[in-house]
């Protein structure tokens, strides 16, 4: 992490110009100063064998690690949103809510999926915390806000599960926030519990003014 870090380091003892630090294209766009990655409910439960798994989940995991590996070289701000809910948590079936049982804090469904590459200097945002909190967005911790801010970031590339639920909450306070917004499509993933579920909520994205991003767009 610390050769990841040193582009960082550089920006802020060379203040007086434009640093000379590395960026990386993303077809049209290049990841610089101000992006910041948030991926969100990249959490055990989620993936074959927990809770709430989506089959194809498993997949997003190398996209995601290649995102988080092209954020941690530049030295920017990335946040791991993650759901961590106690035993009684309002949004379990269990307690009157849609999902079944599902991150609860501290078992290892609510830790993050088995592959995915954390980088150590994420910042990581808990939601759902209390029984009766229902916010799955990862700015509904008012400090997120801040932190970004403190970082100069200006724009947000959001992805992770379920795209219809955490990924659309994220990407509308984002936008709220007036932060440039970007859907990592393929870093994304619905549950789908009526088939056009994910593609709506792509559909309201694209209509708060989110743009759709792929990897493939993504020039590594
Ligand atoms: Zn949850």
């Amino acid at each position: 992490m610390a050769l990841a870090l040193s582009p960082c380091v550089q920006v802020r003892l060379v203040p007086m110009r434009s640093p000379p630090r590395t960026t990386i294209s993303m077809g049209k766009m290049t990841l610089e100063d101000g992006n910041a990655l948030i991926l969100v409910g990249l959490q055990r439960d989620a993936f074959p064998g927990g809770t709430i798994a989506i089959a194809d989940a498993p997949a997003i995991i190398p996209i995601a690690n290649r995102y988080l590996s092209a954020w941690a070289n530049l030295g920017l701000p990335i946040v791991l949103g993650r759901c961590w809910h106690p035993p009684n948590h309002c949004s379990f079936r269990t307690h009157g809510g849609p999902w079944p049982d599902h991150a609860i804090a501290d078992t290892p469904g609510a830790a993050f999926a088995a592959d995915l590459l954390v980088p150590p200097t994420s910042i990581i945002v808990s939601t759902g915390t209390d029984a009766a909190d229902e916010a799955s967005s990862a700015f509904a911790d008012a400090e997120l806000d801040s932190q970004l801010r403190r970082r100069g970031t200006t724009q947000v590339f959001v992805g992770g599960i379920a795209t219809e639920h955490c990924v659309l909450n994220t990407v509308r306070d984002a936008i709220d926030r007036d932060y440039a917004t970007v859907v990592l499509r393929d870093a994304s993933r619905a549950t789908n519990v009526r088939p056009d579920d994910g593609a709506d909520a792509e559909g309201v994205m694209a209509e708060l003014g989110a743009q759709l991003l792929a990897l493939e767009t993504l020039g590594l």
